[in-house]
C-alpha cells in the first residue's frame, strides 16, 4: 500500500506505469502474508516488483508501449513473471517503454514519455525507462528491464540505479515480446548490486519453452557480494575512453571511481577492444533485420490493433500496420527488410554477422588478462527531453553498452556517483556466466 500511495502521488508527474494493478497488487500481499505466516522462504516473497511491458502478463494488458498492442491481454504469463510469482514477488504494475523496446530515452512509446526523477525536464534513459524511473523515485524496490542493446544500463545509469543484463541465455526468453532475439535478455533493476542478485535468483534458470536458454547448475547470484577485491584484474578498454563523445564530467566521475577500486585492492590496467568502434553499425544491422522478422507477426489479424472498414486483406495488413506502429518501428522495419533482401543480404546482413564475431573475439582475449571490464555507461548526462530528434544521434546513447549485447556477455551499469544533480553510471562487463563477480564488484563499490 505504501508504494501503491507513492505511485499514486508521484506517478502522473513520471509517467512511469502504463498500468497499475492495485488490486491484484494487495491480493499478492495477502497471499505473501500468508505464506510469510507458514514459514516459507522464497528470495522474493512479499517484495513489490514492477513488470515492463514487453513481459506478457495473463489477464494484464501488455503493450510493449504500441498502439499496436494497446488491445492486447495475454493468456498466459512470461516465464519471468511466472517465476517471479512463485518467488512471492508482488506486482504493482507494468512500467511504460520505448514502442517495442526500441530507442533510448523512452520518447517512442505510445503511452507518452517517462521523466528522469531526478529532473523531470530530462529523459530516464530507455527502452526500459519506466523501470529505471521506477525504481528510482522509489516507486518500487524493483523492476524487470530488457537489453537487447543497452536497455537495462543506460536507464540505470540515467536514474542512478543498479541494472544488470544477465549472459545471453541465462534469464528466459518465453513470453517476453521479441525485438531481435539472438540479442534480447532480460534481467533486475534495483537500487542496489544486492537486490539485483536477489531478483536475478528468482528470474534465472533453465526453460524448455526457450531453446536459446542454457542449462546450468542453479546458481546464487548473492554468492560473490562478499569477495574481496584485493588481486581483482580489472580493464579499461582504451576505446570506451576515447576523447569522442565522452563528456568531460561524466569521465571525472568513472575516473574517480577507479581509484576508489584501486583502494580496495584491485588492480587495473588497460586492454584494447580494437573492433568496439563497430558495434554500433553492426548492432544496427542486425536488430532491425531481426526486428524486420519478428514484428512480422503483427498483421491485424492475430493481435492487437486493427484498422477500421478494411477493403480486402492487403489494406488490412497495411493499414493496421501503419495506423498500428510509430515511426522509429517503421524506420527499424524498414532497414531490416533492405538488410535481409536478395542482393544485399551478403553486403549488409552476412558482413554484419561476421563483424559480430570479431567483436566477441577482441573480449576472448581481453579476458584472457582480466577479470572484468570497466567503461562509463554512457557518454553523457540525461539529456533533455526532445534532444535528440536526429535518430543517429539517439543510436549513439548506447555507443559502450551494444558491445556486451553482441557479444552475449553479461553487464551491468551501477550508480558511481553524480555531479551537477545528475547521475553517472559505472559500467561493469564480466565474462559469460560471471553475474555473480560482476555483482560482487559493484557491491564492494557500493
Ligand atoms: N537503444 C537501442 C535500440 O534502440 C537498444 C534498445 C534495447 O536494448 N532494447 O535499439
Amino acid at each position: 500500500q505504501l508504494y501503491l500511495d507513492r505511485i499514486e502521488r508521484l506517478d502522473p508527474q513520471l509517467n512511469s506505469f502504463i498500468t497499475v494493478t492495485a488490486e491484484q497488487a494487495l491480493a499478492q500481499a495477502d497471499a505473501a502474508d500468508a505464506r510469510l505466516a507458514k514459514g516459507e522462504k522464497t528470495p522474493l516473497l512479499g517484495v513489490p516488483v514492477a513488470q515492463k511491458d514487453i513481459f506478457c502478463t495473463e489477464g494484464v494488458r501488455t503493450s510493449c508501449g504500441s498502439r499496436m498492442l494497446d488491445p492486447f491481454v495475454s493468456p498466459y504469463n512470461a516465464t519471468v513473471v511466472e517465476r517471479m510469482n512463485a518467488a512471492g514477488a508482488v506486482m504493482l504494475g507494468k512500467t511504460n517503454m520505448d514502442e517495442f523496446a526500441m530507442g533510448s530515452s523512452n520518447e517512442t512509446s505510445f503511452y507518452g514519455p517517462v521523466r528522469n526523477p531526478w529532473d523531470t525536464e530530462r529523459v530516464p534513459g530507455g527502452s526500459s525507462g519506466g523501470s529505471a524511473a521506477a525504481v528510482g523515485a522509489r516507486l518500487v524496490p524493483g523492476a524487470t528491464g530488457t537489453d537487447t542493446g543497452g536497455s537495462i544500463r543506460q536507464p540505470a545509469a540515467f536514474c542512478g540505479i543498479t541494472g544488470l543484463k544477465p549472459t545471453y541465455g541465462r534469464v528466459s526468453r518465453y513470453g517476453m515480446i521479441a525485438f531481435a532475439s539472438s540479442l534480447d535478455q532480460g534481467g533486475p533493476m534495483a537500487a542496489t548490486a544486492e537486490d539485483c542478485g536477489r531478483m536475478l535468483n528468482a528470474m534465472a534458470g533453465f526453460d524448455e519453452r526457450d531453446s536459446t536458454s542454457v542449462e546450468r547448475p542453479e546458481e546464487d547470484f548473492t554468492a560473490g557480494l562478499e569477495q574481496d577485491l584485493k588481486g581483482l584484474h580489472i580493464g579499461l578498454p582504451t576505446e570506451f575512453f576515447g576523447e569522442a563523445g565522452l563528456d568531460e564530467r561524466v569521465r571525472g566521475v568513472i575516473d574517480a571511481a577507479i581509484e576508489v577500486l584501486k583502494g580496495r585492492g584491485a588492480e587495473v590496467r588497460e586492454v584494447g577492444l580494437p573492433n568496439s568502434h563497430l558495434s554500433v553499425p553492426a548492432y544496427y544491422v542486425v536488430a532491425p533485420a531481426e526486428c524486420s522478422s519478428n514484428l512480422a507477426r503483427f498483421d491485424g489479424v492475430r493481435y492487437g490493433y486493427r484498422c477500421e472498414n478494411p477493403e480486402d486483406l492487403m489494406d488490412l495488413y497495411t493499414r493496421s500496420r501503419g495506423e498500428g506502429f510509430g515511426d522509429e518501428v517503421k524506420r527499424r522495419i524498414m532497414v531490416g527488410t533492405y538488410v535481409l533482401s536478395a542482393g544485399y543480404y551478403d553486403a549488409y546482413y552476412l558482413k554484419a554477422q561476421k563483424v559480430r564475431r570479431i567483436i566477441a573475439d577482441d573480449f576472448r582475449r581481453a579476458f584472457e588478462d582480466v577479470d572484468v571490464l570497466l567503461a562509463p555507461t554512457t557518454p553523457e548526462l540525461p539529456f533533455a527531453l526532445g534532444a535528440k530528434a536526429d535518430p543517429v544521434s539517439m543510436y549513439l546513447s548506447d555507443i559502450y553498452t551494444i558491445a556486451a549485447n553482441l557479444a552475449g556477455l553479461p553487464a551491468m551499469s551501477l550508480p558511481a556517483g553524480e555531479i551537477d544533480g545528475l547521475p553517472v553510471g559505472l559500467q561493469l562487463i564480466g565474462n559469460y556466466f560471471d553475474e555473480a563477480r560482476l555483482l560482487g564488484v559493484a557491491h564492494q563499490y557500493q
